[in-house]
């Protein structure tokens, strides 16, 4: 163990992931989440040398800062406050302002609590937990690392949206991309895989979790991706529709609906959930699918065929490409969902390695197929966002 931890905090509106990482290898010493923020039933649980303990949050409000406060009294009974040396912040939105990791000054939380307008869920409880942080840790750095951040290369012609440009001058309204921490990380751990430097190599990044996203990654860069200006655009998700007719829209609205409805609906009870009728998780979704409920099958053939045509998509967008990343909860552990979607890609020459395919789970990487037409490799690659996050703390540190 080095002298380097940072405690990385991803904080949502009711709930507070946390981890205290180690800088030079990626280990997670301490993980642990608090939930339910401002019920009664606000829990705060943690994984600590492979034992779980988990206790109620009694205070009545204020959930972020009682957790933040019981993760300081953690850290000091486990001995390990003296090794700490960062807290870094998962935000969601750095909108065009920030395109890297930012140490916290009160300016900077200004800026984040300015991007309220465009992430209006994730920004104010990112806020939230930023100052319970600096309050627990008044001594400590705290840098944000935007989930937006890696994306602000994308070219113009990949970000605009075909609509009035005032939209976008006056509002910002444009595609700005997500999960941009872990479509970094793996595409820096693919490079090694290829054996290239990340700068000359291309990838598309394929992040299945419950929520996902493809990315074009070119010389180690975001040209494309398949979120846009909120986390709902692109690939079907778990509860998320993905890409849709905006038409749908103004029809569902003189039906009678609420905007609200509109969206909760597109949110939350659409994906795996909406097309199945059953459930948001993946490994429902396959068990029913064997059992015969034709509803998951019809949502893991929605699911797949979409995420293949948006690798498709991206092959135009790279020109060449090295390699093919799968990553996040479904892409590192799916062995079916892989096996369809790389069925696809024959076109492209892609072969699947079976036994290579069949080993890469629970958290092991490797090569699932190749192609000789492309010269490429699709590769399972375990993400870790949590690490990133530690790294480029301590980077900014020196
Ligand atoms: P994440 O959001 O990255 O944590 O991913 C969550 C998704 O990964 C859920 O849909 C899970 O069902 C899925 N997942 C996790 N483990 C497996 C597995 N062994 N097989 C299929 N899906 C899995």
């Amino acid at each position: 163990m080095t002298n380097s931890l940072v405690l990385v905090l991803n904080s949502g509106s009711s709930s507070l992931k946390f981890a205290l990482i180690d800088a030079a290898t990626g280990d997670a010493c301490l993980t642990g989440l608090g939930e339910c923020f401002g019920l009664p039933e606000a829990v705060i649980s943690w994984k600590y040398d492979g034992q779980k303990s988990e206790e109620a949050i009694s205070a009545p409000d204020n959930h972020h800062q009682h957790a933040i406060n019981r993760i300081v009294t953690l850290v000091e009974s486990l001995g390990m406050t003296d090794k700490l040396v960062a807290v870094g912040h998962r935000v969601v939105h750095g909108g065009e302002k920030f395109t890297s990791t930012v140490q916290i000054d009160d300016s900077v939380l200004a800026e984040i609590e300015n991007l309220a307008d465009l992430a209006p869920l994730h920004n104010p409880a990112g806020a939230k937990g930023i100052r319970a942080a600096m309050d627990a840790f008044p001594a400590l750095p705290q840098f944000a690392v935007f989930d937006t951040a890696f994306h602000q290369t994308m070219p113009p012609k990949a970000f605009t949206g075909g609509i009035a440009n005032e939209l976008y001058t006056e509002y910002g309204i444009r595609r700005y991309g997500f999960h941009g921490t872990s479509h970094y990380f793996v595409s820096r751990e693919a490079a090694k895989v290829v054996n290239k430097p990340v700068e000359e190599a291309n990838f598309i990044s394929v992040h299945l979790g419950n929520g996902a996203s493809v990315c074009a990654v070119r010389n180690g860069e975001s040209v494309d991706t398949s979120m846009g200006f909120t986390p709902l655009a692109g690939l079907m998700m778990g509860t998320r529709s993905g890409d849709l007719d905006p038409g749908i829209i103004e029809f569902l609205l003189k039906k009678g609906w609420t905007s609200e409805q509109v969206f909760d609906t597109l949110n939350k009870k659409s994906g795996f959930l909406g097309v199945s009728g059953l459930t948001s998780d993946a490994r429902g979704i396959l068990e029913a699918m064997e059992n015969g409920h034709e509803g998951a099958k019809l949502a893991f053939e929605v699911f797949t065929y979409r995420v293949a045509k948006y690798i498709g998509s991206y092959m135009v967008a790279l020109g060449s490409l090295d390699g093919i990343i799968f990553t996040g909860g479904i892409g590192e552990n799916s062995l079916p969902i892989r096996r369809e979607i790389l069925s696809y890609l024959k076109v492209f020459g892609f072969i699947e390695d079976e036994a290579g395919n069949e080993a890469a789970r629970f958290g092991a990487a490797g090569v699932v197929a190749t192609s000789a037409m492309m010269d490429a490799v699709a590769m399972v690659i375990p993400t870790n966002e949590e690490w990133v996050i530690a790294q480029q703390s301590v980077a900014l540190l020196k």
